[in-house]
């Protein structure tokens, strides 16, 4: 999608702090970090949320999830702990309308979250 934020910096269109990537995602740090290891990894499709995912795109979901437990061995965070995170739409708080998983790692995390 031509004028997506993470579309763009998937692309290389935009500077972002790389910490994986290949053909079907790209994972970066998180411009506002809220925990000491917070990244994102995108799909290089876009699909705008998990609402849109399909049986057609749901191969790249499976494949992040793949790419982050390999990160999260790669990283150390692995043994530790950590926590995934997709947030949807306008009460999910969402607020760039491209598929992402945040990653974060480093602390302890609280239950619910807000
Ligand atoms: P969400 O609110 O779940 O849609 O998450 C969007 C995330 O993108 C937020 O945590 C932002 O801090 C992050 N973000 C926004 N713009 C950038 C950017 N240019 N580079 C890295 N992270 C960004
Ligand atoms: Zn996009």
């Amino acid at each position: 999608m031509s004028d997506c934020l993470f579309c763009k910096i998937a692309a290389g269109e935009i500077p972002s702090k790389k910490v994986y990537e290949d053909d079907l995602c790209y994972a970066f740090c998180d411009i506002n970090p809220q925990a000491p290891t917070h990244f994102l990894v995108v799909p290089r499709a876009h699909i705008q949320s998990v609402s849109a995912v399909t049986e057609e795109n749901a191969p790249v979901v499976g494949h992040i999830f793949a790419v982050i437990a390999r990160l999260s061995e790669e990283l150390g965070f692995a043994g530790s702990g950590y926590r995934v995170v997709s947030n949807i739409g306008e009460a999910g708080q969402q607020t760039v309308p491209h598929l992402h998983f945040h990653v974060l790692a480093g602390r302890d995390m609280t239950w619910p979250p807000g």
